[in-house]
């Protein structure tokens, strides 16, 4: 099977690009050392080639299906679960008192990356465990935590989040779900929840659905949206568990992440159904969007991760696969050459890799904030880290996944006809990272997201952050002639940046609010290309700064260079080109 990670990738962007190093400062992590990051990712890898990765393929030959009340999974997905929970991998961030090793973010999202390059399926279901489980420690009452959160960390109960209903996918203001109040402290839930991922499996003892639901008399909208933990076996009186009425109603059957449950769920349809409230009443999609939030960075690193798998396989049958001779051999009995010579296979490659890598930065800079931002880490500058991403969380989920699924694409091209069979994963990997641009919110809610809310969140404040951010790096590379005309270039594409944002919010001034977002989404596109262009200056820098210590091969760092020289001649010329479609005549649809 070919190789599905880079430890060396993830120890560069970890150790020398984002410097986790700093983090371990801060008492909150004191009790790590960059040995234990080497020790954490060999020891994720080294779980993943015996548990996840093997179970890749035959997770998506045997999908998850609905049958007689109940969905059935592969058996492995039962050993991932617990297995998970023994090693401690799914309650990794948390606090220590709470089950968890408080392990930073960056590193936390490193671990599950290998684990979704291994295998996206499998990862799935631990990820939700571990999203679902930390909404409970930081909202719920002592009593919830104690109940639900050590069986969910040690991959005994499998956690959820229910938001989706048929009417109600993008638009959450719809949902219908209600909760009926009780004197004995739990609420009547009665509705239907579709798409919910890992909503049941024959892998877990039990499940807890974090839903969202409307308590009765609730105000409209997003006012009056509560959160609630419902478990499919409730503890009764003695502690034991009776069925809570949360029935399968089926399992959706999907082009990809077939081994992944996408279950239809009712909730009280023999008016029996106990759900408990999470925090305060009418707070739900505030808190829910704790987990969105990080969700969205984890599917945006989840995109690279698989796009990365895809890659390291094109590019190992691209040093294997003989064929044709290059430009200018016109002798026929001269041997084919490997297609890893031809340039367009070349650029291919590379298109791949600075996709990936440039994304997989991202993320890490994303969780380093968030780092900072949780562990009270320089409180004087708090509110900007949140700021900053708040931003750039929008930009890592949809740069990652729609340039993820080109990745995966081109990946698959590289194979040429043998990419488009089933001999080999890349129509695998094509089929499952399809649906990353879709969950956790669409790239077209996305991109309504950054350009309708965040650009404009306190007064510009996040954008003007950004935009500094981006000019502090440019400042830093000026002093490296080799890198200085890409910081030179970044200047000018921030420029430009600027000044169509200037434009287009001009249309929200002017109360043109539909004209104002009708292009978001090619305003996600242009600021995505010179984010990612961000990303490549920070990483050449590191490996200009790094390069002489020699963690890695001479050959590494100037691989990092080489990405840096093709992204900004191939990638980023594409920003001036949404730049033109954004600011000249009107879009043709408003
Ligand atoms: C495999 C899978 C797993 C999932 N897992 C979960 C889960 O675990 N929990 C859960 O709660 N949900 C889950 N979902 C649901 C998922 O989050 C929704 O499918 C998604 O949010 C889109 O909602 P929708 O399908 O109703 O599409 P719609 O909301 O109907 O959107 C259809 C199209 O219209 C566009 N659109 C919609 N509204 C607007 C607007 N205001 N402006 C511009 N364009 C708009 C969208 O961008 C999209 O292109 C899952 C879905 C799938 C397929």
């Amino acid at each position: 099977m070919p190789p599905y990670v880079s430890l060396d990738l993830f120890r560069f962007l970890l150790l020398e690009a984002h410097n986790i190093q700093d983090l371990f400062e801060h008492p909150r992590f004191a009790h790590l050392d960059e040995s234990a990051v080497d020790l954490v990712l060999q020891a994720a890898k080294d779980w993943s080639d015996v548990e996840l990765y093997p179970y890749f393929r035959v997770m998506d030959e045997q999908p998850a299906h609905w049958h007689a009340g109940r969905v059935r999974t592969h058996e492995q997905v039962g050993r991932v679960l617990r297995g998970a929970g023994e090693n401690g991998w799914i309650g990794a961030r948390d606090d220590f008192d709470l089950g968890g090793m408080q392990m930073p973010e960056m590193l936390y999202t490193a671990v599950h990356g290998i684990f979704e390059a291994a295998n996206n399926s499998a990862q799935g279901y631990l990820g939700l465990t571990g999203g679902a489980a930390r909404l409970i420690t930081t909202f719920g009452s002592p009593e919830l935590i104690e109940t639900y959160v050590p069986k969910m960390y040690a991959g005994q109960w499998q956690g959820t989040m229910a938001l989706t209903e048929a009417q109600a996918g993008s638009s959450l203001t719809d949902i219908t779900t209600s909760a009926q109040p009780t004197t004995e402290g739990f609420y009547h839930l009665k509705g239907h929840k579709i798409f919910i991922s890992g909503g049941d499996h024959g892998g877990a003892d039990n499940f807890v659905h974090l839903t969202l639901a409307r308590i009765e008399g609730a105000p409209p909208g997003v006012k009056g949206i509560s959160l609630f933990v419902i478990p499919r076996m409730r503890p009764d009186a003695n502690n034991e568990l009776v069925f809570n009425d949360v029935q399968t109603a089926g399992d959706f059957q999907k082009m990809g992440q077939r081994g992944y449950s996408t279950t239809h769920l009712v909730f009280g349809e023999n008016d029996d159904c106990h759900g408990w409230l999470l925090g305060q009443p009418h707070q739900g999609l505030a808190y829910m969007f704790q987990m969105m939030n990080e969700a969205r960075i984890g599917v945006g690193h989840s995109a690279a991760a698989v796009a990365l798998a895809a890659y390291l396989a094109a590019n190992q049958y691209a040093h294997e696969r003989p064929q044709g001779r290059l430009p200018g051999n016109r002798d026929p009995l001269a041997a084919p050459v490997p297609i890893i010579r031809h340039a367009d296979v070349q650029r291919m490659l590379l298109t791949q890799q600075v996709i990936i890598e440039g994304s997989l930065s991202l993320a890490a800079l994303c969780c380093r904030l968030s780092d900072m931002e949780h562990a009270a880490i320089d409180n004087a500058q708090k509110k900007d880290h949140w700021l900053l991403l708040e931003i750039l969380t929008p930009i890592v989920k949809t740069y990652s996944t729609e340039q993820g699924i080109r990745a995966v694409s081109l990946g698959l091209q590289v194979l040429g006809g043998y990419g488009f069979t089933m001999d080999f994963p890349l129509q695998q990997y094509y089929r499952d990272i399809r649906i990353m641009a879709i969950y956790e919110g669409t790239t077209g809610i996305q991109s309504l997201d950054l350009l309708g809310r965040k650009v404009l969140a306190e007064n510009g404040r996040a954008f003007q952050l950004l935009l500094a951010e981006m000019q502090k790096t440019a400042e830093k590379a000026d002093a490296d002639p080799e890198l200085q005309p890409f910081a030179q270039e970044l200047r000018q594409e921030c420029r430009r940046l600027a000044e169509v944002t200037q434009q287009l919010v001009g249309f929200a001034q002017a109360g043109k609010v539909e004209r104002f977002t009708a292009d978001a989404t090619v305003y996600m596109e242009m600021t995505g290309l010179i984010v990612i262009a961000w990303q490549w200056l920070h990483l050449a820098l590191a490996a200009q700064q790094h390069r002489a210590e020699g963690r890695f091969s001479p050959d590494f760092y100037a691989q990092v260079l080489r990405c840096l020289r093709f992204y900004f001649r191939y990638e980023l010329p594409h920003a001036e080109a949404n730049a033109r479609t954004l600011t000249q005549g009107e879009p043709v649809y408003v």
